[in-house]
């Protein structure tokens, strides 16, 4: 690709408590697809100002990252039941099933991808269902968006439709040949060895899951600790453990490549575990409130040092667009959060979380150009310009104004993968 420089305001974040933003700013972007400059248009060095350029008034951010979202149900969003154990059964294990016919699997992973890159994600963890094929087919589409995908094959071996259940030798050889194709593939694809719950797994399977994904060094991602009749029914089914984490950590997957979604209900003992282990929490606060799950206990979070995602958990969240998750993320709590807290975590916490915060997550310099363009129109900004704004007042307005129709196009290593042409 041929190197150039966007004229844009940019806002990027620094950590949780500090974003820049360059109201005049500019971001060159190399050949490589890397970012080359961000900062304010004043100071842009002259080789760089010299590049093919482009204007926008639109805020230059980074790519929004979802740490948490579920490709197969993204037909099923909005069935609302009484808990999380009867929504699987009556809406997303009939779903799921419904990937086995390789083009139901293609034209649905072909419309998700192409959602996702609309509402301004350019990196996401994704589960897939059990069925290898339709698994194969997904990473082919997500290849083909140009998206930063981690995703990996559901495993279940017992307590779903038969259908969906594989015994652990033949979910191993299976998740092993999507491994050697699939990850690492073109930079911008990782496998994640997908376990997807303790009711559904035996300890014969995650042990077998903790085991391959340490001997690949790929990514696991399961979920822990949602609904307190899940929790309830994992220890009868591992009456020798303590406490769900205690499940995990027994069978080996609790690594600094892990991914636990939702952790709404958890001991500070569980915490401790989690922590010493280095996974990562990814919090899904959309499908808290539709499964009427509890509120995420953000607080126990303060002077840890867990990486704390946030996923967008479609089926059970109803949006892709992570504006939406950031929102929920503030409202789950009862009360008025600082806008850089969800907007951290849906770029820069996300990327640590996800272990990619060299790669993505923020513009810097040397970082790949993951960026999405935001329209801030008159009825947001009113009267204001955004020099008379801060990077606060900027990012509040993003968090709990803006809506998926304001993301306007989404650029992964600086390429187009979506454009919105109707200015
Ligand atoms: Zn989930």
């Amino acid at each position: 690709m041929n190197a150039y420089t966007v004229y844009a305001p940019l806002l990027s974040p620094v950590s949780q408590s500090k974003f820049i933003w360059y109201p005049d700013g500019a971001l060159s972007v190399d050949e490589l697809g890397s970012i080359a400059y961000a900062g304010s248009r004043q100071d842009l060095p002259s080789n760089l100002a010299a590049l093919a350029n482009r204007s926008t008034s639109n805020i230059v951010a980074p790519g929004f990252i979802d740490a948490h979202t579920h490709l197969a149900q993204y037909r099923c969003r909005g069935r609302r039941a009484d808990n999380l154990l009867q929504w699987l059964k009556r809406y997303v294990y009939p779903e799921e099933l419904r990937f086995a016919e390789p083009g139901y699997a293609r034209t649905c992973s072909l419309d998700f991808f192409a959602a996702m890159a609309q509402a301004g994600t350019c990196t996401a963890s994704i589960y897939t269902t059990s069925s290898a094929a339709s698994t194969n087919i997904a990473f082919e589409e997500a290849e083909r968006s140009g998206l930063r995908i981690i995703m990996g094959s559901m495993m279940m071996d017992r307590n779903a439709p038969e259908a969906l259940l594989q015994a652990p030798p033949i979910a191993i050889e299976q998740a092993s040949d999507l491994i050697n194709t699939w990850n690492r593939k073109n930079g911008l694809l990782y496998y994640a060895v997908s376990p997807r719950f303790g009711v559904s797994c035996s300890e014969e399977l995650l042990k077998a899951c903790g085991q391959l994904a340490c001997e690949s060094d790929v990514y696991i991602q399961t979920h822990i600790n949602e609904q307190r009749e899940e929790i309830e029914e994992v220890l009868a089914l591992f009456p020798a453990s303590p406490s769900y984490t205690e499940v995990y950590e027994q069978c080996g997957i609790l690594t600094n490549k892990t991914l636990l979604g939702h952790n709404v209900h958890c001991s500070s003992a569980e915490l401790d575990i989690i922590q010493n282990h280095g996974s990562s929490i990814i919090h899904c606060p959309e499908a808290n409130l539709f499964l009427g799950s509890g509120r995420f206990p953000l607080e126990d979070y303060e002077g840890r040092s867990i990486h704390t995602g946030l996923g967008s958990d479609v089926a059970a969240g109803h949006s892709l667009c992570m504006l939406d998750s950031m929102r929920a993320m503030a409202h789950v709590q009862g009360r008025g959060i600082h806008p850089f807290i969800p907007l951290y975590a849906a770029t820069l916490g996300n990327a640590h979380a996800l272990r990619l915060e060299s790669i993505t997550g923020s513009l810097e310099p040397g970082k790949s150009a993951d960026y999405i363009e935001m329209r801030m129109d008159d009825s947001i900004i009113g009267n204001w310009n955004y020099a008379e704004l801060d990077s606060e007042e900027i990012a509040s307005c993003i968090v709990y104004a803006l809506k998926e129709q304001d993301i306007r196009a989404s650029y992964v290593a600086g390429s187009e993968r979506w454009r919105n042409h109707c200015e």
